[in-house]
């Protein structure tokens, strides 16, 4: 096993559960399905379940960005948004090899969606574990300070019991974490935000979430091209459809499309769509979903009639607690 990557939260912007309403209303719409299948008995009611995708039973998530990456020998998180409290959850039970720590957490900007679970990672409380952070910006020590701080929360980061390191990294140079190498890029963010290229074992994750995708062409990105380059899967922000793009310029998120056509032109095998809308609810990402998959169909279609060679891409939406081994 070279990389293997647990999303613990896809949300973008604040977490974002549906409504009761919205919950009844898709239990009635499973229980319907059951039915209109054919099927009648309890007994098939796991045969039935286990027929669906996961996310058309559960939803996409609720929890805002947080992606947990394990090598051979070393585990890495990216970003504490709220999903980082149940990686937290996981790590307390001693589930893996790297429960005790030290924890490298690698963080690419400081949005609220990609902080706000951070308090709630329990390791800050525990003496004797030692916390790593990373970050291009130079404020990296002063921002994860900023969260532990009254009123705002009750304990302060003089209080908690962890050993805390602070590494400032350089743009685009290669860091060593153990057998893993990562490599910071800049994306396109309103407030800058860091995208990671993470190497182990001969196999690359391209981290590109938050980014607008406003450059396009190899010219355009110039020194972070390599971020899309020689990958195995890149997780890429989708938060909106192709003409809420024009709407929402600037706002520092980008479409299915934009990604589907960086990895076409790359030769990137796997692509991961992220940072769904908190308004988003199971159907209106499975509404991106059925866009995006009429995109990808034109695209080799066209390809097809002129004859060009265009590699199939293996892509979905994420949803919450999705794995994934390369
Ligand atoms: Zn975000
Ligand atoms: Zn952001």
């Amino acid at each position: 096993m070279s990389l293997q990557l647990k999303f613990w939260g896809v949300r973008g912007s604040l977490p974002s559960a549906p409504s009761p309403q919205k919950r009844s209303q898709a239990v009635e719409d499973v229980l319907r399905q059951f039915f209109s299948s054919g099927f009648r008995e309890p007994a098939q009611i796991s045969q039935f379940i286990e027929s669906l995708e996961v996310a058309v039973l559960g939803g996409y998530g609720v929890a805002t960005t947080c992606v947990e990456i394990q090598s051979a020998h070393q585990q890495l998180i990216i970003d504490g948004g709220s999903g980082i409290r149940n990686l937290s959850e996981s790590l307390s039970k001693g589930k893996t090899k790297f429960s005790a720590g030290p924890y490298h957490i690698f963080m690419t900007h400081f949005h609220w969606d990609h902080v706000i679970g951070l308090p709630f990672f329990a390791p800050h409380f525990l003496p004797g574990h030692e916390i790593h952070y990373y970050g291009v910006q130079a404020e990296l020590e002063k921002l994860i300070r900023g969260l532990f701080q009254k009123p705002y929360f009750p304990v302060p980061f003089e209080a908690l019991s962890a050993k805390i390191h602070f590494h400032v990294l350089e743009p685009r140079k290669a860091c060593k974490i153990g057998d893993i190498t990562i490599t910071p890029y800049q994306l396109d963010h309103p407030d800058p935000c860091w995208g990671l290229r993470v190497e182990a074992g001969g196999k690359v994750y391209s981290h590109c979430v938050d980014t607008e995708g406003t450059r396009v062409s190899r010219e355009e990105m110039g020194a972070d091209l390599p971020l899309y380059q020689g990958t195995d899967l890149m997780y890429f922000d989708a938060q909106y459809t192709f003409p809420e793009l024009a709407e929402k310029a600037n706002w520092g998120h980008s479409a299915a499309q934009v990604g589907l056509d960086i990895a076409f032109r790359e030769k990137i095998k796997k692509v991961l769509f992220t940072h769904h809308d908190p308004g988003a609810d199971a159907h209106q990402v499975q509404e991106l979903k059925r866009q995006t998959a009429e995109y990808y169909d034109s695209r080799l279609k066209k390809a097809q009639q002129n004859k060009e060679s265009l590699s199939p891409i293996d892509w979905n939406f994420v949803h919450e607690g999705f794995e994934i081994k390369l």
